[in-house]
């Protein structure tokens, strides 16, 4: 099937599809300007590798490390804005039925264009809770607008004295059980299932796709990279292409 003709296709189903589901991963939100962790091109991504961060002993063994890095992120995040993809998964949301829509972005670029109820995979670098007791931190969170300068101490936490943590899942972590328990019920309940910007290797939600393709959904990537298997349908393309497109012709 070319490139037209897979279009045409998911366009055809998504107008007569009982139920959606729509996965993002940080591909969607690098054209906001927010780096995927693929991208070794900018500060410190091309310094430290990810994996090496956002993980328990990484907080454990240096946490001002941790929570500066994070500060930096989160600066990112403020002032990057939903782009053309963002919002035309607002739109596809309010045309079709019923849509769920699950992200492992912790960023907040769905919720401001407009997204509801989006289930969030890996928590949301706009919160904070206590490593040691985990109450919620309500404090205003730090940022870091230099990748240079990246150290800061994290806060105390008001109930124990422990050092708050991002309110992210870092790798190796459990994720949020009810959340991921309500993403693979989508998956397995969707017809379409679109994927757009993920590389599909931070398990388990990588899985997602897999478990719709299994039930018989039809389920296709969006990716600027043609790094998907041959029997993996891709709109080869970026998110901000192809996502308006998609949306406009449910219009
Ligand atoms: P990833 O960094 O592993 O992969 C990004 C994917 O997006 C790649 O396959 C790349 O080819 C594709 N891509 C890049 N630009 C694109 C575009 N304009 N349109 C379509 N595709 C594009 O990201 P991942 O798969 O989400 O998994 C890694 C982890 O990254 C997740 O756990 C997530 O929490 C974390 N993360 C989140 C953010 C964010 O919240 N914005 C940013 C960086 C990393």
């Amino acid at each position: 099937m070319d490139t037209h003709e897979l279009f045409a296709k998911t366009a055809e189903l998504l107008r007569s599809a009982r139920h959606v589901v729509i996965f993002t991963g940080a591909g969607i939100s690098a054209e906001s300007g927010i780096p995927t962790f693929r991208d070794k091109t900018n500060g410190l991504w091309s310094i430290y590798e990810a994996e090496k961060l956002a993980n328990r002993a990484a907080f454990q063994t240096d946490p001002a490390l941790v929570w500066g890095w994070y500060a930096w992120r989160r600066s990112i995040v403020r002032q990057a804005q939903p782009n053309k993809a963002h919002q035309a998964i607002a739109q596809i949301s309010d045309r079709l039925p019923r849509v769920t829509v699950i992200t492992q972005n912790v960023d907040d670029l769905l919720e401001r264009a407009g997204c509801k109820n989006v289930i969030r995979l890996h928590g949301d670098i706009n919160s904070a809770h206590c490593f040691t007791c985990g109450h919620r931190h309500s404090g205003k969170l730090a940022e870091n607008p230099s990748p240079a300068d990246t150290r800061l101490e994290p806060p105390q936490c008001s109930r124990c004295k422990g050092p708050v943590r991002p309110g992210v899942v870092f790798f190796g972590e459990a994720l949020p059980a009810e959340d991921l328990k309500t993403a693979e019920s989508a998956a397995l309940d969707c017809d379409v299932l679109l994927s757009i910007g993920t590389s599909g290797v931070v398990y388990p939600a990588a899985r997602l796709p897999h478990l719709a393709s299994q039930e018989g959904a039809w389920t296709v990537h969006i990716n600027t990279e043609p790094f998907r298997k041959a029997a993996e349908r891709t709109l080869l393309g970026s998110a901000s292409h192809w996502l308006p497109k998609l949306s406009h012709s449910l219009t």
